[in-house]
């Protein structure tokens, strides 16, 4: 398949693809690492007039930290944050989480804007964003603005952006000292999109009790979604064996998953069951080593 004619631009800033996407509005696509908007563009899914490359802009690539908070830039690949030592030392939760994504070639040329733009539910960078309420800085010529990612990833395949608008940073705040987290997923074969997923991060107090939890899941609705209510509920509990049963019920009941010609809705379920079971269990030895 191929897709159908479009012009190409390469600006070499940002303001230089504002200005683009300006002038073309709806009828130009920003291209990032191309994998997801080449493939349905080949399908003729989407038949784009003109494609605005931006990796030929620097300021839009690198990992930092920053003002506390730790900066990936909308070009950053997912293979940068799995090997990137500073995010392996100081917030192994990222590149363990872009390591299950795709393959290594995919992992090479996808990028971490391109995800959170594309809002697939069983992506992993929507699903992590959402966990970490991470925060996006978006351009248009007009400015900049920013916005927190649940607000950001509104539904299926379905974003907050404006067609003269282009994602720049994620802002991802890092875990308290001691706080454990565990990220993981149930897919057909190595390498496919997650059937379900779950990711967790669980702070104790000294006594051992929950001082706070968050718990995101991935492929049960259309957006990852934490169970704040249950988060707050879980506020001063003694994560025991009951607990952490109890937890693996409430997932099984959270979301609205679909049944498809991958999995049907009943499995869904036991499987964001079980998953959650297995990342608090996770999660929970990383708070107890210190991790
Ligand atoms: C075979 C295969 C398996 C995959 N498996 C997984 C998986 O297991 N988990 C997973 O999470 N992903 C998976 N992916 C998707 C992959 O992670 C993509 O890299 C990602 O979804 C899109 O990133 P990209 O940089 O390639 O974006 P592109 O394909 O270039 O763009 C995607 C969309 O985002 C828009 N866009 C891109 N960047 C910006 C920006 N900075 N500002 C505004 N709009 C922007 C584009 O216009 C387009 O609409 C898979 C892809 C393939 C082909």
């Amino acid at each position: 398949m191929k897709p159908g004619k479009f012009t190409y631009h390469a600006p070499e800033n940002l303001h230089a693809a504002n200005q683009l996407l300006a002038e073309l509005g709806d009828d130009a696509k920003i291209i990032a690492g191309g994998q997801s908007l080449i493939p349905v563009m080949n399908l003729r899914l989407a038949q784009p007039d003109h494609l605005i490359d931006i990796n030929g802009i620097s300021e839009l690539a690198g990992i930092h930290q920053e003002n506390g908070l730790f900066t990936l830039g909308c070009l950053t690949r997912h293979a940068d944050v799995e090997t990137s030592p500073l995010l392996m030392d100081k917030f192994p939760l990222l590149p363990a989480a872009a390591k299950r994504i795709g393959h290594l070639a995919i992992r090479n040329r996808g990028t971490i804007g391109g995800s959170l733009c594309n809002a697939d539910p069983a992506a992993e960078w929507p699903l992590i964003a959402i966990l970490l309420d991470a925060h996006l800085s978006i351009q248009s010529s007009g400015g900049e603005r920013h916005t927190p990612a649940k607000e950001f990833i509104q539904s299926v395949y379905t974003v907050d952006l404006g067609a003269d608008e282009i994602l720049t940073t994620v802002a991802f705040p890092p875990l308290a000292r001691g706080e454990g987290w565990a990220v993981n997923q149930i897919c057909r074969r190595t390498g496919d999109f997650a059937l379900v997923s779950v990711a967790v991060t669980l702070k104790l107090d000294r006594q051992g009790h929950i001082e706070r939890l968050r718990l995101c899941l991935g492929s049960m609705d259309v957006t990852p979604f934490r169970l704040i209510d249950v988060e707050q509920a879980a506020r001063g509990k003694i994560p025991d064996k009951a607990w952490i049963h109890e937890m693996a019920g409430i997932a099984f009941d959270a979301g609205s998953p679909e049944s498809d010609m991958h999995a049907s809705a009943q499995y869904r379920r036991e499987m964001a069951a079980h998953l959650t079971s297995e990342v608090l269990t996770e999660a929970l030895g990383r708070c107890r080593a210190g991790t």
